[in-house]
């Protein structure tokens, strides 16, 4: 049963309000997971909702000589239209463009896809590509986690009882970068990711790959990172037989189930189908920009 409705405009009262005692609070940004989540809760348990919206701090979009600082109350939708975003992290843009539908985008936030810890989240993968780091933040301080260490299971966080997420800050590329999301649903719009991929490299001068991270969404409970594939690709040109290793190597890390949208072989098939081409734009990309020119 819902008892009491707190809408903060400051950051400091929501802080406030997080840490105090009481009937257990629920944080809601977007809302866009949580009304329909609100459904399972128990109508005899007391819960009061507090809602971020209207918290002008958590809407910040700003850029430094280091990183891109995204308030965890930024809106998807702002993210798949920032141009400067798309050039700087497309793979961001990619994933934040195939969220839901605009109606959806135009509600749901960053911190809200982040917190909701969705194995099939689009915009997990991308950000652990980027190796973002999440600034968590309660009324006694704060403390910077990267990304892939918040997740923790379905829906499972590594988020104390009196902390909000509150900023995301990506550092900026590396010369010689690029980088892609590559999604896969049943329709092309209003869909959860069968699986997603994002894959990011650097190039070197001679065009060998001296970086790569890649991040698969929606086959196992949580993101996952593929160490073994990204060894694979570091030193190599991503070659077809190159590639063709690396996906040998992301379908064996890969832990898919058998749901109502899918085998799990057929999520393992499409592994081998998005990274082949995530790989492919990465490079493409990274190419494209000319090492030296990066931002
Ligand atoms: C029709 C529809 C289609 C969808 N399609 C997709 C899709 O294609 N891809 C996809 O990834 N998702 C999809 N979603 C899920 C959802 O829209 C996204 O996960 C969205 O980003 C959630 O953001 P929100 O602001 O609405 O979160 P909310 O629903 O407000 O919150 C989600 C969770 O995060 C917590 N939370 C939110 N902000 C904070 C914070 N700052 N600090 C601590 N905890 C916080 C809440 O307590 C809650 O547990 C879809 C949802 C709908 C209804």
């Amino acid at each position: 049963m819902i008892t009491n409705c707190h809408r903060p405009v400051h950051l400091e009262k929501a802080l406030d309000l997080r840490g105090t005692d009481g009937p257990k609070k629920l944080v809601i940004a977007g809302g866009t997971d949580l009304m329909v989540s609100l459904q399972e809760v128990d109508p005899e348990v007391e819960i009061e909702l507090l809602l971020l919206e209207g918290i002008r701090e958590l809407e910040e979009i700003s850029w430094n000589e280091k990183n891109i600082i995204l308030g965890a109350g930024v809106k998807v939708e702002t993210i798949a239209r920032d141009e400067k975003i798309f050039k700087t992290f497309p793979g961001l843009k990619e994933a934040a463009e195939q969220l839901g539908s605009w109606q959806v985008r135009n509600l749901a936030t960053l911190g809200g896809n982040i917190c909701n810890a969705a194995p099939s989240g689009d915009l997990l993968p991308p950000l652990i590509v980027y190796d973002a780091k999440l600034e968590l933040t309660s009324s006694k301080g704060n403390r910077v986690l990267p990304a892939e260490d918040f997740f923790l299971g379905p829906g499972m966080i590594d988020l104390k009882e009196d902390e909000l997420l509150t900023r995301i800050l990506i550092p900026l590329p590396e010369k010689g970068s690029g980088s892609r999301y590559e999604k896969f649903g049943i329709r092309e719009a209003m869909e959860i990711a069968i699986v997603g991929v994002g894959v990011g490299v650097v190039l070197g001068k001679e065009g060998k790959v001296e970086k790569a991270r890649i991040a698969l969404g929606a086959v196992a409970p949580t993101p996952i990172r593929v160490p073994e594939g990204e060894k694979i690709a570091i030193g190599s040109t991503l070659e077809d037989n190159q590639i063709k290793e690396i996906i040998r190597s992301a379908k064996e890390t890969a832990r898919p189930i058998c749901d109502i949208r899918s085998s799990e072989n057929y999520r393992e098939d499409l592994v081998g189908i998005l990274l082949g081409r995530a790989l492919k734009k990465a490079k493409e990309r990274a190419l494209k920009k000319g090492w030296g020119k990066c931002k």
